[in-house]
């Protein structure tokens, strides 16, 4: 089902192949009909994932990189709207030779095709492909198919894994495995037999259970794989070590087993554990919910680059979610709201709802010298707060909100406009991987070490070049601007410990083993600023 993890499992996995010597990349197949993630709400689906080639993904392409620490391409992703597209496109233009286009074989063809074409693209020697959805369910048969005959033509080189939830009911106490026999009897049915299965629960699955599933679905004892909850997504690759996954999966592929004395992830593993100093940092943001369920997915990128960055410093970090729109109702208990925190960071976003609260906290945080760090809507909302309260101007805005201001210092980029007019919504907002110029003597050149960096992007609005000249005279640095000094990528504010805010998302690229400076960056003036 969604949510157990397969995408965390797949990532682990990956790691720890990786980790034997082997080339390894992930591909994540969705099942809606969407052709991408861009459209979709956060609500429902949690943050998009932004690759370097620009593709809007599924927040588990960003744990392939988070735990594989390299970048994945567009190829590694689909849905069940892009295989139909393709499909529907080739037929268009008599691809098919003016024969019958049909769901089976063509659809598992086109879906096997992008598996393939994924695999050349990164090299790889071992390629995760995880299914979204859950076995037995309609959307995701295709691709079930496309697994079914993949391995028919190729045995030795295909292998199932499944993951299943077991649920141990509060009123029992005690782990059940009926749901997952009935899961690997819906595979059986499609043709699939698991050669592993994780055991997802709240508990580690024992002995007896696993034997007794390993006799109902015929695989070993062994093959069955305890995947209890721990307190870290970063804690799965050590728990898989234990087990031998990697040793396990080599076995099953005949090839020798090569796996190193020691393992990284069991390092990083004790270390994020360790009793680190709290720093506190409030990310002010609009939070959803579902019923009665707040989702947090909604930052998911920013609040791992929180903790890879507070990991690295030896720093515990404790990320405190704050509803912009309780600002805005009680303006007056702002200094109640952000009381304790050590830095405020304002993400990326869209559309109206909590900006002026969001404003609120980025005027308090500069006044009152507290670290702020702003991405994307961070950016561009810091940009409106200084306009307004050091220019003067009250109703500078940006025109995503407000099409009729006289100081429109955000804007819509050129390229944008046509694309608005013509609701041309789906993967057109600038996208993907830019470079930017960083000025020297700034904090942003100080903490990259270097003049020139690439980031990944996703807006439509930019700063306004017309108000450049003012807004820099009032103290707002135009520190970090595309190669050809026309875009402005980054801010900072004079004479704050740090206040910092970029266009791009630099949460993107953060990974465990290799924190972003500028988190790096921010943590630590949080960190100072507790101090204070
Ligand atoms: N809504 C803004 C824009 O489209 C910011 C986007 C973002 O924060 N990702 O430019």
């Amino acid at each position: 089902m969604s949510g157990v993890g397969k995408g965390v499992v797949t990532a682990s996995t990956g790691a720890l192949l990786k980790e034997c010597g082997f080339r390894v990349t992930a591909l994540k197949i969705d099942p809606y009909i969407n052709v991408d993630a861009g459209t979709m709400n956060p609500i429902e689906h949690g943050e998009v994932f932004v690759t370097k080639d620009g593709a809007e993904t599924d927040q588990d392409m960003g744990n392939y990189e988070r735990f594989l620490n390299q970048d994945i391409p567009r190829v590694n992703y689909m849905t069940t709207g892009a295989v139909y597209q393709t499909v529907i496109e080739r037929e268009r233009s008599l691809g098919y030779g003016g024969k019958t286009v049909e769901a089976v074989p063509h659809i598992p063809l086109e879906v096997i095709g992008r598996i393939k074409a994924a695999q050349k693209a990164s090299d790889s020697d071992i390629t995760l492909v995880e299914i979204g959805g859950t076995v037995g369910e309609y959307q995701n048969v295709l691709f079930l198919e496309a697994a079914r005959m993949m391995r028919r033509d190729d045995p030795q080189n295909v292998i199932i894994v499944l993951v299943s939830y077991m649920p141990v009911p509060a009123s029992l106490g005690e782990m059940k495995t009926k749901p997952t026999q009935y899961a690997v009897k819906a595979l059986n049915e499609v043709g699939l037999f698991p050669d592993l299965i994780v055991a997802r629960s709240t508990h580690s699955i024992d002995e007896v259970r696993k034997g007794k599933l390993g006799t109902n679905c015929g695989l070993k004892g062994e093959d069955v794989i305890a995947a209890p909850d721990v307190p870290s997504i970063y804690d799965v690759p050590a728990l898989f070590r234990q087990q031998n996954v990697p040793e396990r999966i080599m076995e099953k592929f005949g090839l020798p087993k090569r796996c190193p004395k020691h393992s990284a992830w069991d390092d990083f593993s004790k270390h994020i554990h360790r009793k680190g100093k709290p720093v506190k940092i409030g990310i002010v943001g609009k939070y959803f919910s579902t019923g009665d369920f707040v989702l947090g997915d909604v930052y998911l990128c920013v609040m791992e680059a929180i903790k890879h960055a507070s990991w690295h410093l030896g720093a515990a970090p404790q990320i405190e979610w704050i509803n912009s729109e309780a600002i805005e109702k009680k303006p007056k208990d702002i200094a109640k709201i952000l009381k304790g925190l050590d830095g405020i960071l304002i993400p990326g976003g869209f559309g109206n709802r909590g900006i002026e609260g969001k404003i609120m906290a980025i005027r308090y945080a500069r006044e009152h010298k507290i670290p702020y760090f702003g991405l994307c809507y961070g950016m561009q909302l810091a940009t409106v707060e200084v306009a307004r309260h050091i220019l003067g101007w009250n109703d500078a805005n940006t025109t995503e909100i407000d099409k009729q201001t006289a100081h429109p210092v955000i804007h819509l980029m050129n390229e944008q406009e046509e694309r608005m007019r013509n609701s041309s919504y789906g993967g057109t907002m600038r996208l993907g991987e830019y470079a930017c110029v960083l000025r020297p003597g700034s904090l942003a050149k100080s903490l990259y070490g270097h003049e020139f960096v690439m980031e990944r992007h996703r807006h439509r609005y930019e700063f306004n070049p017309m108000y450049r000249e003012e807004l820099e005279k009032a103290g707002l640095q135009c520190v970090g601007t595309s190669p050809d000094g026309k875009l402005v990528e980054i801010v900072e504010w004079k004479n704050h410990p740090f206040f910092l805010a970029t266009q791009f998302h630099p949460e993107f690229l953060s990974r465990p083993f290799a924190p972003h400076p500028l988190f790096v960056g921010f943590v630590q003036a949080a960190m100072k600023n507790k101090k204070r």
